[in-house]
């Protein structure tokens, strides 16, 4: 059984040298994740670049995420670079303050945060590592006394408990950022704490009109990593393509103990809505500095591959640590074994489900078939790859191929759970179509002769959403 959940990978320092990213690829990576919090455009385009040569250069569908860094409302500079606070002493956050940081206070980067606290209000810096209670606001000045101590350095992230910072979703680098992104027409854009829909549907529309020269449409990503986020999450689905867990942000707004109970309702729904879900943060952390994960967190990616998750994420592990190509190793076998413990239920999926669109009918009843025939396969003939996303979100141990003849499609395939996507050449007729998808997945080894396997694809054929036949076949034994 091929593996069903998809890698993403983030890019950086330990994973810039090609022979140290083509090892990663062939390991199992099927989405990069490029961070426009570090580095230059430059550096962006010239790993894009690096990727598609070497996914083709080996033969792999890899998909390009292009990541905002969003609104990161942080501190400012300290004169000595940091700071140790000890718990108990006053400190001051101050939007006004222009020299250097002390020990009594800092500046801020994010000049609006007198506006969106008050007295009584905790405040989380450097990851939740350092927690401030708010005393009082006095202009640009807010007063705290720290609860939780320890060591704050240049520019660290705050967050406010329970939400309500004001901070919009797209900044103007995010905007610029977004123009360098399609420039390499990345199929994902993710949006860093998006509110509510408007949010999503603003990115969106600016993404379009930078892809405009291309005629590119990137999927749309939201990271739910906002305490707001959290009501509005049905809109935020419908306005994007999929959302990232994103753990690291979120269990510091909503507190940790919250967040494994929100993944699972997270990814829940994005299945049932038609769209896909990534599980990030610190999912292999270990693996920054050791050869092997803990078993804290083998079980925690196992987890969120029950869970139903399309993709596992990594950051810092394959961006900046020591052993990226083997935290991918080690993240393919624990997904692995986690979906072959993990329990099929088609049919009690379909209860009480109805479909309204003839395209989707037929991604189910190819779904229904295989599952019941013990077919080896389900082909998808796809244009937009909607076919495939339908099929793919329901569990069932059959392999999903998405063909197209749209290398867009090709590579936003490329994201969803238990699909393989492949690239074809655009065929009108239909039985001549059919036929090379078989032969195809022959050739590749996925189908051998007497296997059967049940294909779809539309009539007349290349129209995207004209999905509207099934076709349940048996490879002909050899010399017929
Ligand atoms: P980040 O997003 O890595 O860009 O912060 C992920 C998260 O917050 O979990
Ligand atoms: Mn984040």
């Amino acid at each position: 059984m091929p593996r069903h959940t998809k890698i993403v990978a983030t890019l950086g320092p330990a994973s810039s040298d090609p022979a140290v990213l083509e090892r990663m690829l062939r390991a199992g990576v099927d989405v990069v994740r490029l961070n426009f919090s570090h580095g230059k455009a430059e550096d962006h385009i010239g790993r894009a670049r690096l990727v598609r040569e070497i996914a083709k250069k080996i033969g792999r569908t890899v998909a390009i995420m292009a990541d905002l860094q969003g609104p990161k409302i942080r501190v400012g500079k300290f004169a000595e670079g940091k700071v140790m606070l000890e718990a108990g002493q006053p400190f001051v956050l101050d939007a006004g303050r222009v020299e250097l940081g002390d020990l009594s206070g800092v500046g801020l980067d994010y000049k609006e945060l007198p506006r969106d606290v008050k007295a009584g209000d905790t405040l989380l810096l450097n990851d939740g590592l350092i927690v401030l209670t708010v005393t009082a606001v006095r202009g640009e000045q807010v007063h705290t006394v720290v609860k939780i101590g320890g060591e704050l350095s240049n520019n660290k992230g705050i967050n406010k408990q329970g939400g309500g910072l004001t901070a919009p979703a797209l900044t103007g680098k995010d905007m610029e950022d977004i123009k360098t992104a399609m420039s390499f027409q990345c199929e994902y854009l993710a949006v860093s704490f998006p509110k509510n829909a408007t949010d999503m549907e603003m990115a969106r529309q600016l993404a379009n009109v930078a892809g405009e020269p291309w005629r590119h449409k990137p999927g749309m990503i939201a990271k739910i990593e906002r305490t707001e986020a959290i009501p509005q999450l049905e809109a935020i689905l419908k306005a994007s393509d999929g959302i990232m867990v994103a753990r690291g942000d979120l269990a510091v707004e909503v507190g940790n103990a919250a967040v494994p109970a929100l993944q699972k309702r997270m990814i829940r729904m994005a299945r049932s809505m038609d769209k896909v879900a990534i599980t990030a943060t610190q999912m292999m952390e270990s693996m920054i500095q050791n050869p092997v994960p803990t078993r804290a967190e083998v079980s925690d990616v196992a987890n969120a591959v029950l869970d139903g998750t399309d993709a596992v994420m990594l950051s810092a592990e394959t961006a900046a640590g020591k052993y990226p190509v083997e935290t991918v190793e080690q993240m393919v076998a624990i997904a692995m074994a986690a979906e072959q413990a993990e329990e099929t239920s088609l049919d009690a999926d379909f209860v009480n489900k109805t479909f309204s669109r003839i395209d989707q009918s037929i991604a189910m009843a190819a779904l229904f078939a295989a599952h019941h025939l013990g077919c080896k396969a389900i082909v998808a003939l796809t244009e937009s790859g909607s076919t495939a996303l339908w099929m793919s979100r329901y569990r069932i141990h059959v392999p999903i191929f998405g063909l197209t003849s749209q290398p867009v499609s090709q590579h936003k395939m490329a994201l969803y759970r238990n699909v393989r996507p492949h690239l074809v050449e655009r065929i009108e007729d239909r039985e001549a179509a059919l036929a090379n998808a078989e032969q195809l997945l022959v050739a590749q080894g996925f189908l051998k002769p007497g296997d059967t396997y049940a294909i779809t694809c539309g009539s007349p054929m290349g129209h995207p959403g004209g999905t509207n036949l099934l076709k349940v076949c048996r490879v002909a034994d050899e010399g017929r």
